[in-house]
Protein backbone atom coordinates (compact mmCIF):
# COMPACT_ATOMS: atom_id res chain seq x y z
CA UNK A 1 0.00 0.00 0.00
CA UNK A 2 1.30 3.39 -0.61
CA UNK A 3 0.93 6.07 2.27
CA UNK A 4 2.71 8.68 0.88
CA UNK A 5 0.21 11.31 1.22
CA UNK A 6 -0.85 10.28 4.94
CA UNK A 7 2.74 10.69 5.96
CA UNK A 8 3.14 14.22 3.84
CA UNK A 9 -0.07 15.28 5.80
CA UNK A 10 1.04 13.94 8.91
CA UNK A 11 4.05 16.02 8.61
CA UNK A 12 2.75 18.69 8.03
CA UNK A 13 -0.05 18.03 11.23
CA UNK A 14 3.42 17.93 13.64
CA UNK A 15 3.92 21.24 13.05
CA UNK A 16 0.63 22.73 14.33
CA UNK A 17 -1.14 20.13 16.09
CA UNK A 18 0.53 18.61 19.30
CA UNK A 19 1.42 14.70 18.13
CA UNK A 20 -0.07 15.20 15.08
CA UNK A 21 -3.20 14.03 16.27
CA UNK A 22 -6.35 15.93 18.21
CA UNK A 23 -7.30 12.60 20.39
CA UNK A 24 -4.30 10.86 21.50
CA UNK A 25 -5.32 7.07 20.43
CA UNK A 26 -5.29 8.37 16.53
CA UNK A 27 -1.51 8.41 17.48
CA UNK A 28 -0.86 5.32 14.93
CA UNK A 29 2.89 4.81 14.47
CA UNK A 30 4.66 5.26 12.53
CA UNK A 31 2.08 7.59 11.07
CA UNK A 32 -1.51 7.39 11.22
CA UNK A 33 -3.97 6.91 7.93
CA UNK A 34 -5.46 10.43 7.04
CA UNK A 35 -9.20 9.59 6.06
CA UNK A 36 -10.53 11.20 3.25
CA UNK A 37 -13.99 9.80 3.30
CA UNK A 38 -16.23 6.87 4.32
CA UNK A 39 -18.52 4.73 2.11
CA UNK A 40 -20.71 2.43 4.16
CA UNK A 41 -18.70 -0.22 6.09
CA UNK A 42 -15.55 1.01 4.85
CA UNK A 43 -13.05 3.78 5.05
CA UNK A 44 -10.80 5.68 2.27
CA UNK A 45 -7.32 7.22 2.81
CA UNK A 46 -5.35 9.99 1.21
CA UNK A 47 -3.92 7.97 -0.83
CA UNK A 48 -7.33 5.77 -2.04
CA UNK A 49 -6.81 2.60 0.17
CA UNK A 50 -9.72 1.38 1.24
CA UNK A 51 -10.39 -0.46 4.75
CA UNK A 52 -12.88 -2.52 6.31
CA UNK A 53 -13.41 -0.18 9.15
CA UNK A 54 -14.03 -2.09 12.72
CA UNK A 55 -13.38 0.96 14.78
CA UNK A 56 -16.70 2.82 13.61
CA UNK A 57 -15.63 6.33 15.56
CA UNK A 58 -14.50 4.69 18.28
CA UNK A 59 -18.24 3.48 19.00
CA UNK A 60 -20.78 5.96 17.44
CA UNK A 61 -21.48 4.78 14.16
CA UNK A 62 -24.38 2.25 14.33
CA UNK A 63 -24.48 3.06 10.61
CA UNK A 64 -21.17 3.34 9.47
CA UNK A 65 -20.66 5.87 6.95
CA UNK A 66 -23.65 6.05 5.11
CA UNK A 67 -26.55 7.62 7.82
CA UNK A 68 -29.65 5.97 6.91
CA UNK A 69 -32.06 8.40 5.03
CA UNK A 70 -34.13 9.81 7.34
CA UNK A 71 -30.91 10.95 9.38
CA UNK A 72 -29.34 12.31 6.59
CA UNK A 73 -32.63 14.52 5.30
CA UNK A 74 -32.74 15.49 9.01
CA UNK A 75 -29.22 16.78 9.39
CA UNK A 76 -29.53 18.93 6.62
CA UNK A 77 -32.24 20.49 6.65
CA UNK A 78 -31.08 21.35 10.19
CA UNK A 79 -27.71 22.50 8.88
CA UNK A 80 -29.73 24.47 6.26
CA UNK A 81 -32.03 26.21 8.97
CA UNK A 82 -28.64 27.83 10.82
CA UNK A 83 -26.54 25.91 13.11
CA UNK A 84 -27.55 26.58 16.37
CA UNK A 85 -29.32 29.44 18.50
CA UNK A 86 -29.00 29.41 22.30
CA UNK A 87 -32.33 28.59 22.68
CA UNK A 88 -34.60 25.95 23.25
CA UNK A 89 -35.82 23.64 20.32
CA UNK A 90 -38.57 21.04 20.17
CA UNK A 91 -35.82 18.43 19.02
CA UNK A 92 -34.24 18.15 22.27
CA UNK A 93 -37.37 17.76 23.63
CA UNK A 94 -38.21 14.60 21.31
CA UNK A 95 -34.78 13.29 21.81
CA UNK A 96 -35.27 13.39 25.93
CA UNK A 97 -38.74 11.68 25.67
CA UNK A 98 -37.44 8.55 23.41
CA UNK A 99 -34.48 8.02 25.94
CA UNK A 100 -36.76 8.07 28.75
CA UNK A 101 -39.28 5.51 27.12
CA UNK A 102 -36.55 3.21 26.36
CA UNK A 103 -33.62 2.98 28.88
CA UNK A 104 -35.18 1.65 32.57
CA UNK A 105 -33.25 4.38 34.51
CA UNK A 106 -34.18 7.16 32.82
CA UNK A 107 -36.68 9.56 33.74
CA UNK A 108 -35.30 12.87 32.59
CA UNK A 109 -32.07 13.74 30.73
CA UNK A 110 -29.57 16.51 30.10
CA UNK A 111 -27.28 16.82 27.16
CA UNK A 112 -24.50 18.00 26.96
CA UNK A 113 -20.80 17.67 23.92
CA UNK A 114 -18.96 14.78 25.07
CA UNK A 115 -18.77 11.55 27.24
CA UNK A 116 -16.20 13.39 29.30
CA UNK A 117 -18.53 16.44 29.75
CA UNK A 118 -21.26 13.46 31.09
CA UNK A 119 -18.85 12.22 33.37
CA UNK A 120 -17.71 15.46 34.79
CA UNK A 121 -21.46 17.00 35.60
CA UNK A 122 -22.51 13.24 37.03
CA UNK A 123 -20.09 13.20 39.48
CA UNK A 124 -20.51 17.23 40.14
CA UNK A 125 -24.10 15.71 40.84
CA UNK A 126 -23.38 13.00 42.86
CA UNK A 127 -21.52 14.92 45.18
CA UNK A 128 -23.75 17.48 45.22
CA UNK A 129 -27.13 15.10 45.49
CA UNK A 130 -25.62 13.24 48.66
CA UNK A 131 -23.28 15.79 50.13
CA UNK A 132 -20.21 13.52 50.43
CA UNK A 133 -17.12 13.90 47.98
CA UNK A 134 -15.25 10.21 47.40
CA UNK A 135 -15.90 8.30 44.29
CA UNK A 136 -15.44 4.85 44.11
CA UNK A 137 -14.19 3.49 40.42
CA UNK A 138 -12.53 0.93 38.52
CA UNK A 139 -8.47 -0.07 37.65
CA UNK A 140 -8.81 0.25 34.23
CA UNK A 141 -12.30 2.16 33.90
CA UNK A 142 -12.42 5.12 31.37
CA UNK A 143 -14.34 7.59 32.28
CA UNK A 144 -12.78 10.22 29.85
CA UNK A 145 -10.18 13.28 30.21
CA UNK A 146 -11.06 14.28 33.66
CA UNK A 147 -9.55 15.18 36.82
CA UNK A 148 -11.96 13.01 39.44
CA UNK A 149 -10.92 9.39 37.65
CA UNK A 150 -7.77 10.36 35.99
CA UNK A 151 -6.13 7.47 38.68
CA UNK A 152 -4.64 4.91 39.36
CA UNK A 153 -3.90 2.75 42.58
CA UNK A 154 -5.96 1.17 45.10
CA UNK A 155 -7.47 2.73 48.69
CA UNK A 156 -5.08 4.91 50.62
CA UNK A 157 -2.72 4.92 47.70
CA UNK A 158 -4.00 6.88 44.82
CA UNK A 159 -2.33 8.98 42.45
CA UNK A 160 -3.13 11.29 39.36
CA UNK A 161 -2.39 9.37 36.29
CA UNK A 162 -1.45 12.68 34.86
CA UNK A 163 0.96 15.38 35.22
CA UNK A 164 -1.67 18.67 35.64
CA UNK A 165 -4.11 16.95 38.41
CA UNK A 166 -3.31 17.92 41.80
CA UNK A 167 -2.64 14.84 44.12
CA UNK A 168 -5.58 16.42 46.60
CA UNK A 169 -7.93 15.61 43.96
CA UNK A 170 -7.46 12.15 43.30
CA UNK A 171 -7.72 11.54 47.23
CA UNK A 172 -11.67 11.57 46.61
CA UNK A 173 -11.42 8.98 44.40
CA UNK A 174 -10.89 4.96 45.31
CA UNK A 175 -10.35 2.61 42.64
CA UNK A 176 -11.12 -1.18 43.44
CA UNK A 177 -10.61 -4.28 40.65
CA UNK A 178 -13.72 -4.82 38.70
CA UNK A 179 -15.62 -8.05 39.44
CA UNK A 180 -13.96 -8.43 42.68
CA UNK A 181 -16.92 -8.57 45.63
CA UNK A 182 -15.17 -8.84 48.37
CA UNK A 183 -12.77 -5.41 47.75
CA UNK A 184 -15.77 -3.38 47.07
CA UNK A 185 -17.07 -4.72 49.83
CA UNK A 186 -14.16 -3.12 52.16
CA UNK A 187 -14.42 -0.11 50.48
CA UNK A 188 -17.57 0.74 51.61
CA UNK A 189 -16.97 -1.20 55.24
CA UNK A 190 -14.33 1.41 55.78
CA UNK A 191 -15.98 4.79 53.99
CA UNK A 192 -19.57 3.68 53.18
CA UNK A 193 -20.92 7.18 54.42
CA UNK A 194 -18.23 9.21 52.42
CA UNK A 195 -18.96 7.46 49.11
CA UNK A 196 -21.36 9.76 46.79
CA UNK A 197 -21.34 7.37 44.11
CA UNK A 198 -20.03 4.26 42.55
CA UNK A 199 -19.15 4.59 38.89
CA UNK A 200 -18.70 2.06 36.37
CA UNK A 201 -18.96 0.88 32.70
CA UNK A 202 -21.18 -2.03 33.00
CA UNK A 203 -18.61 -3.77 30.57
CA UNK A 204 -15.23 -2.91 30.64
CA UNK A 205 -14.94 -1.16 26.77
CA UNK A 206 -11.62 0.76 27.34
CA UNK A 207 -9.61 -2.00 29.30
CA UNK A 208 -11.36 -4.95 27.85
CA UNK A 209 -13.65 -6.30 26.87
CA UNK A 210 -14.31 -7.26 30.12
CA UNK A 211 -17.45 -8.51 30.77
CA UNK A 212 -19.51 -8.52 34.46
CA UNK A 213 -19.11 -11.88 36.97
CA UNK A 214 -22.37 -12.97 37.74
CA UNK A 215 -23.80 -11.38 40.29
CA UNK A 216 -21.49 -8.39 39.94
CA UNK A 217 -23.30 -5.28 38.97
CA UNK A 218 -26.14 -6.93 41.50
CA UNK A 219 -23.71 -6.33 44.26
CA UNK A 220 -23.16 -2.97 43.67
CA UNK A 221 -26.30 -1.72 43.41
CA UNK A 222 -27.28 -3.24 47.14
CA UNK A 223 -24.15 -1.69 48.79
CA UNK A 224 -24.92 1.80 46.93
CA UNK A 225 -28.66 1.18 48.58
CA UNK A 226 -27.25 0.24 52.23
CA UNK A 227 -24.97 2.81 52.00
CA UNK A 228 -27.14 5.90 50.41
CA UNK A 229 -24.96 6.22 47.25
CA UNK A 230 -25.43 6.48 44.08
CA UNK A 231 -24.66 3.79 41.49
CA UNK A 232 -23.81 5.55 38.32
CA UNK A 233 -23.52 3.47 34.82
CA UNK A 234 -20.98 4.86 31.99
CA UNK A 235 -22.68 4.13 29.18
CA UNK A 236 -21.14 6.10 26.73
CA UNK A 237 -19.73 2.75 24.77
CA UNK A 238 -22.87 0.33 25.92
CA UNK A 239 -25.69 2.85 25.40
CA UNK A 240 -27.55 2.01 22.26
CA UNK A 241 -25.18 -0.49 21.62
CA UNK A 242 -25.23 -3.75 24.22
CA UNK A 243 -28.45 -4.39 24.86
CA UNK A 244 -30.54 -2.18 21.99
CA UNK A 245 -32.34 0.80 22.69
CA UNK A 246 -32.47 -0.50 26.54
CA UNK A 247 -28.95 -0.05 26.95
CA UNK A 248 -26.70 -2.25 29.20
CA UNK A 249 -28.61 -1.90 32.22
CA UNK A 250 -31.50 -3.16 30.27
CA UNK A 251 -29.83 -6.11 29.35
CA UNK A 252 -28.19 -7.04 32.88
CA UNK A 253 -31.48 -6.12 34.61
CA UNK A 254 -29.55 -3.43 37.00
CA UNK A 255 -30.99 -0.01 37.44
CA UNK A 256 -28.37 2.97 38.24
CA UNK A 257 -29.64 5.80 39.87
CA UNK A 258 -27.51 8.30 37.08
CA UNK A 259 -26.64 7.32 33.62
CA UNK A 260 -23.45 8.75 31.29
CA UNK A 261 -24.11 8.64 27.69
CA UNK A 262 -21.91 9.77 24.27
CA UNK A 263 -21.19 8.15 21.19
CA UNK A 264 -24.44 6.38 19.94
CA UNK A 265 -27.02 8.97 21.15
CA UNK A 266 -25.62 11.90 19.05
CA UNK A 267 -26.29 9.94 15.92
CA UNK A 268 -22.12 10.39 14.85
CA UNK A 269 -21.77 14.11 15.98
CA UNK A 270 -20.30 15.32 19.73
CA UNK A 271 -22.64 14.47 22.48
CA UNK A 272 -23.10 13.44 25.97
CA UNK A 273 -25.60 13.21 28.46
CA UNK A 274 -26.44 12.42 32.41
CA UNK A 275 -29.65 10.52 32.80
CA UNK A 276 -31.66 8.98 35.29
CA UNK A 277 -34.04 9.67 38.33
CA UNK A 278 -35.66 13.16 38.11
CA UNK A 279 -35.52 13.60 42.27
CA UNK A 280 -31.88 13.31 41.25
CA UNK A 281 -31.51 14.75 37.88
CA UNK A 282 -33.50 17.64 38.97
CA UNK A 283 -30.92 18.65 41.03
CA UNK A 284 -28.96 20.37 38.15
CA UNK A 285 -29.70 24.01 37.46
CA UNK A 286 -32.04 26.02 36.97
CA UNK A 287 -34.02 23.31 38.67
CA UNK A 288 -31.66 22.69 40.99
CA UNK A 289 -28.46 23.95 42.86
CA UNK A 290 -26.00 21.76 41.10
CA UNK A 291 -24.41 23.87 38.66
CA UNK A 292 -24.45 22.51 34.95
CA UNK A 293 -24.86 24.74 31.83
CA UNK A 294 -23.01 24.47 27.82
CA UNK A 295 -23.03 27.28 24.86
CA UNK A 296 -23.39 23.96 22.32
CA UNK A 297 -25.65 21.62 24.74
CA UNK A 298 -28.17 20.26 23.18
CA UNK A 299 -27.13 21.29 19.81
CA UNK A 300 -30.07 21.26 16.92
CA UNK A 301 -27.91 18.95 14.06
CA UNK A 302 -26.69 16.77 16.86
CA UNK A 303 -30.17 16.14 18.35
CA UNK A 304 -31.65 15.41 15.04
CA UNK A 305 -28.57 13.09 13.74
CA UNK A 306 -29.58 11.36 17.39
CA UNK A 307 -33.37 11.26 17.47
CA UNK A 308 -33.47 10.09 13.59
CA UNK A 309 -30.69 7.47 14.35
CA UNK A 310 -32.87 6.02 17.46
CA UNK A 311 -35.98 5.93 15.53
CA UNK A 312 -34.63 4.28 13.12
CA UNK A 313 -33.28 1.51 15.33
CA UNK A 314 -36.83 1.42 16.61
CA UNK A 315 -38.40 0.97 13.18
CA UNK A 316 -36.04 -1.09 11.33
CA UNK A 317 -33.72 -4.76 12.20
CA UNK A 318 -30.47 -2.96 12.58
CA UNK A 319 -29.75 -4.35 16.30
CA UNK A 320 -30.37 -7.68 14.60
CA UNK A 321 -28.37 -7.30 12.01
CA UNK A 322 -25.36 -5.54 14.26
CA UNK A 323 -25.67 -8.45 16.79
CA UNK A 324 -25.96 -11.73 14.50
CA UNK A 325 -22.81 -10.31 12.83
CA UNK A 326 -21.42 -10.25 15.93
CA UNK A 327 -22.18 -13.62 16.94
CA UNK A 328 -21.44 -14.62 13.70
CA UNK A 329 -17.72 -12.53 14.29
CA UNK A 330 -16.93 -13.98 18.11
CA UNK A 331 -17.85 -17.76 16.57
CA UNK A 332 -15.27 -17.67 13.88
CA UNK A 333 -12.88 -15.95 16.09
CA UNK A 334 -13.22 -18.08 18.75
CA UNK A 335 -12.42 -21.14 16.29
CA UNK A 336 -9.19 -19.54 14.53
CA UNK A 337 -7.86 -18.40 17.79
CA UNK A 338 -8.40 -22.28 19.00
CA UNK A 339 -6.19 -23.31 16.36
CA UNK A 340 -3.49 -20.60 16.04
CA UNK A 341 -3.22 -19.01 19.44
CA UNK A 342 -5.31 -20.91 21.96
CA UNK A 343 -4.16 -18.69 24.58
CA UNK A 344 -5.74 -15.95 22.89
CA UNK A 345 -8.85 -14.74 24.38
CA UNK A 346 -12.36 -13.48 22.22
CA UNK A 347 -14.39 -11.10 24.08
CA UNK A 348 -17.28 -9.02 23.35
CA UNK A 349 -21.07 -9.20 22.85
CA UNK A 350 -23.95 -7.45 20.66
CA UNK A 351 -21.92 -5.91 18.33
CA UNK A 352 -18.72 -5.44 20.28
CA UNK A 353 -15.80 -7.47 19.61
CA UNK A 354 -12.38 -7.70 20.61
CA UNK A 355 -9.41 -10.92 20.49
CA UNK A 356 -7.26 -10.36 23.89
CA UNK A 357 -3.44 -11.13 23.70
CA UNK A 358 -4.10 -13.35 26.66
CA UNK A 359 -0.74 -15.03 27.74
CA UNK A 360 0.02 -18.68 27.90
CA UNK A 361 -1.24 -20.04 31.60
CA UNK A 362 0.30 -23.09 32.67
CA UNK A 363 -2.67 -25.34 31.99
CA UNK A 364 -4.37 -22.52 29.53
CA UNK A 365 -4.41 -25.13 26.54
CA UNK A 366 -7.21 -27.04 28.95
CA UNK A 367 -10.43 -26.49 27.22
CA UNK A 368 -11.79 -23.53 25.28
CA UNK A 369 -13.05 -20.27 25.43
CA UNK A 370 -17.10 -19.73 24.62
CA UNK A 371 -17.73 -17.55 22.06
CA UNK A 372 -17.44 -13.97 23.30
CA UNK A 373 -16.14 -14.49 26.47
CA UNK A 374 -19.19 -13.60 29.29
CA UNK A 375 -17.73 -14.68 31.91
CA UNK A 376 -19.60 -17.74 32.61
CA UNK A 377 -18.18 -20.04 35.29
CA UNK A 378 -19.10 -23.30 33.40
CA UNK A 379 -16.83 -21.98 30.40
CA UNK A 380 -13.83 -24.27 30.37
CA UNK A 381 -11.37 -21.67 30.06
CA UNK A 382 -13.30 -19.10 32.87
CA UNK A 383 -10.24 -18.73 35.09
CA UNK A 384 -8.04 -18.06 32.66
CA UNK A 385 -10.36 -14.85 30.97
CA UNK A 386 -9.32 -11.39 32.00
CA UNK A 387 -11.91 -10.47 34.29
CA UNK A 388 -10.21 -7.14 35.59
CA UNK A 389 -8.42 -3.80 34.51
CA UNK A 390 -4.73 -5.75 35.84
CA UNK A 391 -5.74 -8.68 33.93
CA UNK A 392 -5.75 -7.05 30.65
CA UNK A 393 -3.05 -5.11 31.48
CA UNK A 394 -0.85 -8.27 31.47
CA UNK A 395 -1.75 -8.91 27.87
CA UNK A 396 1.07 -9.00 24.96
CA UNK A 397 0.41 -5.29 23.49
CA UNK A 398 3.44 -4.78 21.81
CA UNK A 399 2.86 -7.81 19.21
CA UNK A 400 -0.57 -6.26 18.98
CA UNK A 401 0.95 -2.54 18.30
CA UNK A 402 4.08 -3.68 15.99
CA UNK A 403 2.72 -6.46 14.53
CA UNK A 404 -1.20 -7.66 14.54
CA UNK A 405 -2.21 -4.52 13.70
CA UNK A 406 0.19 -3.90 10.98
CA UNK A 407 -0.53 -7.06 9.50
CA UNK A 408 -4.18 -6.32 9.23
CA UNK A 409 -3.87 -2.45 7.84
CA UNK A 410 -2.01 -4.16 5.14
CA UNK A 411 -4.67 -6.49 4.16
CA UNK A 412 -7.13 -3.58 4.67
CA UNK A 413 -9.01 -4.01 7.93
CA UNK A 414 -9.03 -0.61 10.35
CA UNK A 415 -9.09 -1.82 13.77
CA UNK A 416 -8.17 0.25 16.96
CA UNK A 417 -4.64 0.40 17.03
CA UNK A 418 -4.79 0.43 20.87
CA UNK A 419 -5.24 -3.54 21.93
CA UNK A 420 -7.56 -2.37 24.51
CA UNK A 421 -10.14 -0.71 23.03
CA UNK A 422 -13.32 -2.55 21.50
CA UNK A 423 -14.24 -2.60 17.63
CA UNK A 424 -17.66 -2.49 16.52
CA UNK A 425 -19.60 -3.86 13.78
CA UNK A 426 -22.25 -1.37 12.17
CA UNK A 427 -24.99 -1.71 9.90
CA UNK A 428 -23.32 -0.92 7.29
CA UNK A 429 -21.47 -4.42 7.30
CA UNK A 430 -22.34 -7.91 5.73
CA UNK A 431 -21.79 -11.46 6.32
CA UNK A 432 -19.06 -11.39 3.55
CA UNK A 433 -17.37 -8.51 5.19
CA UNK A 434 -17.15 -10.73 8.56
CA UNK A 435 -15.69 -13.34 6.39
CA UNK A 436 -13.33 -10.83 4.62
CA UNK A 437 -12.67 -9.90 8.40
CA UNK A 438 -12.04 -13.86 9.69
CA UNK A 439 -10.21 -14.57 7.24
CA UNK A 440 -7.38 -11.47 7.34
CA UNK A 441 -7.01 -12.71 11.35
CA UNK A 442 -6.43 -16.20 10.26
CA UNK A 443 -3.65 -14.75 8.01
CA UNK A 444 -2.36 -12.47 10.98
CA UNK A 445 -2.20 -14.58 13.93
N1 LIG B 1 -16.80 7.05 29.18
C1 LIG B 1 -16.56 5.97 28.43
C2 LIG B 1 -17.03 4.63 28.92
C3 LIG B 1 -15.89 6.08 27.21
O1 LIG B 1 -15.65 4.99 26.48
C4 LIG B 1 -15.46 7.35 26.78
C5 LIG B 1 -14.74 7.55 25.46
N2 LIG B 1 -14.25 6.46 24.83
C6 LIG B 1 -15.74 8.46 27.59
C7 LIG B 1 -16.41 8.27 28.77
C8 LIG B 1 -15.34 9.83 27.17
O2 LIG B 1 -16.10 10.24 26.08
P1 LIG B 1 -15.58 11.39 25.10
O3 LIG B 1 -14.37 10.85 24.41
O4 LIG B 1 -16.75 11.65 24.19
O5 LIG B 1 -15.27 12.58 25.95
Amino acid sequence: MNHDSSRELYDRALSSIPGGVNSSVRAIRPYPFFIERGDGGHVIDADGNRYLDFVNGYGPLLYGHDLPQPVQSAVQSTVSEGPMYGAPTEIEVDLAEFVSRHVPSVEMIRFVNSGTEATVSAIRLARGYTGRDKIVVMQGGYHGAQESTLVEGEDGHVHPSSPGIPEEFAQHTIPVPFNDVDAVQDVFAAHGDEIAAVLTEPILGNTGIVHPVEGYHETLRDLTEDHDALLIFDEVITGFRVGGLQCAQGKFGVTPDVTTFGKIVGGGFPVGAIGGKAEIIEQFTPAGEVFQSGTFSGHPVTMAAGYESLKYAAENDVYEHVNALGEQLREGLTEIVADRAPSYTVAGTDSMFKVLFTREGPDSTEGQCEAGCRQRPDCPRYDHCPKNGADVADCEDERWERLFWPAMKEQGIFLTVNQYESQFVSYAHTEEDVETLLSAYEEAL
